[in-house]
């Protein structure tokens, strides 16, 4: 999730004014923590509380995953209305009665993390993605960015290796046939999940370490607050993240995100989760 998170720090500044190389600073004055780590963190809070409340082996436990979800995005994020959600989530967002919008833009695949962070098995990652994705992102494409990001960030975090991890994306998800180099001049501002997965996965693959793949997703341009989030995500799973960049980002969260962050660290240590 800290991945996820610094991701989002580092390519905030950049989201509508993009940054075509890896030549800059990851944290500036102007960069701030957007609705993806924000709704990141709520569905950190949510699993967190379903796994309080009960076993995580019974469709109860997702069914009730996916009420917490709801309860918890419109509670923490509500007080920050200006952080760059998109139309349709604001609505939702702020709704008495949320519906799911059958929505595939990239927002479920930029909050998930937390699932394939938490998640026991890769079964059961694709099971707690599906949960917290489906009450607002139904629609197929949708679901699909989620599990992607899921099972990538399971997969990196229990010993595969990239070669494994990218095989097992394009053979399940999607056709990673480009390279960063040829899609940096045309790739452009797009917020569905089929545009902006794939591409940020990309960005782990050719990675060399954490910080790397974080400047290789601001280097492609695009939305890039949120392919930072995926790819850091992954990231994190596979490389760790640096004491250096985990002190930096955390002076970006007020103190109510914080304490969710704070919690997170504390649940995720004591399950012994860990990156490896
Ligand atoms: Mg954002």
């Amino acid at each position: 999730m800290l991945g996820a998170i610094i991701g989002d720090i580092a390519g905030s500044r950049f989201e509508f004014n993009n940054h075509r190389s890896k030549d800059f600073d990851l944290f500036a004055p102007n960069s701030f923590a957007t609705d993806d780590s924000i709704m990141t963190l709520a569905i950190a809070k949510a699993i967190m509380e379903a796994v309080q409340e009960g076993s995580s082996d019974d469709q109860d436990f997702y069914d009730r995953l996916s009420e917490l979800s709801v309860y918890y995005m419109q509670e923490i994020g509500r007080p920050y209305p200006g952080s760059g959600y998109g139309g349709r989530f604001l609505t939702w967002m702020y709704s008495d009665q949320p519906e799911p919008y059958n929505s595939f833009g990239n927002g479920s695949a930029m909050r998930v993390s937390p699932a394939g962070f938490y998640a026991r098995s890769l079964e059961k990652a694709l099971l707690l993605s599906d949960a917290v994705t489906r009450v607002t992102h139904n629609h197929p494409e949708g679901l699909k960015g989620a599990r992607a990001t899921a099972a990538a960030v399971f997969l990196a975090r229990t010993g595969s290796s990239i070669p494994e991890i990218k095989k097992h994306m394009e053979e399940h998800y999607y056709a990673l046939d480009f390279t960063l180099d040829e899609i940096r001049p045309v790739y452009r501002f797009n917020e569905t999940c089929q545009e902006t997965v794939p591409q940020a996965i990309q960005c782990f693959i050719e990675s060399l370490s954490f910080e790397d793949a974080i400047r290789n997703a601001i280097s492609i341009g695009g939305d890039s607050d949120t392919i930072g989030a995926i790819t850091g995500a992954i990231a994190q799973a596979y490389y760790g993240v640096p004491q250096d960049l985990r002190d930096q980002a955390l002076t970006f969260l007020d103190e109510r995100l914080l304490g969710i962050y704070q919690e997170w660290e504390e649940f995720i240590e004591e399950l012994k989760v860990r990156p490896r």
